[in-house]
């Protein structure tokens, strides 16, 4: 595994491996790899000849007190957990090389950002669209890899994708969860532990939303699911509902397609999110 720390070397190394015609695969990350992130990367290595993973925690799509400052870092661990995955380009930049002047121009999300996750953080998926776009023009991947976890993220990168006219293929991968059904995060660790004993409930109760919506025929109104969730956490419910996929519209009860039922809970230092996207209407899934 080779590591590279500047957006010039990556683009030099990057068109070597074209010329020679490599295909390759990318996995964006913030770090503090977990199994979630390692079968991302594990997708890349079975779809593309060279893989690039990269770790940087994005100053942009974090606002004033969010946990920029603590989010959970260890790059040493990440790069041995990369290696022995079977990562090929291990891309550290610094603040420095991401954002080497102020920017001057920037991704600007026009939909998609202003329910779930973007209501109750503005300017947070322009700052992922942005940093994303970068990395696309630093890497050039022919797929890029991201997980159904960040599933307003992946719809809001497909739009850009298609609106700016990008070639990159996006490939978005399974939510991959502790065995009691949390969703895995680097933010768990963060948690206290009366918090992690409690967190897989949230899994639970969207698995609630859905089968209720599935066996009723009838979508779970947001307001009953925020009742379900405030009944059941000890956290703060940041938001509980069931939305169209990828569209991310309130859909009509009678609704039948792909829905997303998503949820965020706030602890004490860690906001955790989570979703099922299921088809509403046809056999009854398992969830
Ligand atoms: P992050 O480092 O949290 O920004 O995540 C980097 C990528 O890993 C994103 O595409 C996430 O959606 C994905 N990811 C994070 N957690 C999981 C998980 N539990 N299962 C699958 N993918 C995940």
């Amino acid at each position: 595994m080779k590591q590279i720390s500047t957006t010039a070397e990556m683009q030099k190394e990057i068109s070597r491996l074209k010329k020679e015609g490599k295909t390759i695969g990318f996995v964006p990350t913030m770090g503090y790899l977990h199994e979630g992130h390692l079968s991302l990367i594990d997708q890349s290595l079975e779809k593309s000849d060279v893989t690039v993973l990269s770790i940087f925690v994005n100053p942009l799509q974090f606002g004033a007190g969010e946990d920029f400052g603590s989010y959970p870092r260890d790059l040493e661990r990440d790069k041995l957990l990369a290696e022995q995955q079977g990562v090929h380009l291990f891309f550290t930049p610094d603040q420095k090389e991401m954002y080497p002047q102020k920017m001057k121009t920037a991704v600007k999300v026009e939909e998609g950002s202003e329910v779930l996750c973007g209501a109750s953080r503005p300017g947070h998926f322009d700052g992922v669209a942005t940093v994303v776009m970068k990395l696309f023009q630093i890497v050039a991947p022919d797929t890029a890899f991201f997980g159904q976890k960040d599933a307003q993220q992946a719809a809001i990168i497909q739009n850009m994708i298609k609106d700016f006219h990008l070639s990159v293929k996006l490939a978005i991968c399974p939510v991959i969860r502790e065995e009691d059904g949390l969703a895995m995060s680097s933010r768990n660790v963060k948690l206290t532990e009366e918090e992690r004993k409690e967190a897989p409930v949230i899994f639970y109760l969207l698995q609630q939303m859905v089968k209720q919506s599935q066996k009723e025929s009838k979508v779970v109104r947001a307001e009953d699911a925020a009742k379900l969730f405030t009944r059941n956490i000890s956290g703060e419910l940041d938001y509980a509902e069931i939305l169209t996929y990828p569209e991310l519209e309130v859909p009509a009860p009678e609704h039948e397609g792909t829905l997303i039922a998503a949820a965020a809970v706030k602890y004490s230092a860690a906001r955790l999110i989570d979703n099922i996207i299921w088809e509403q209407g046809k056999d009854e899934t398992n969830v």
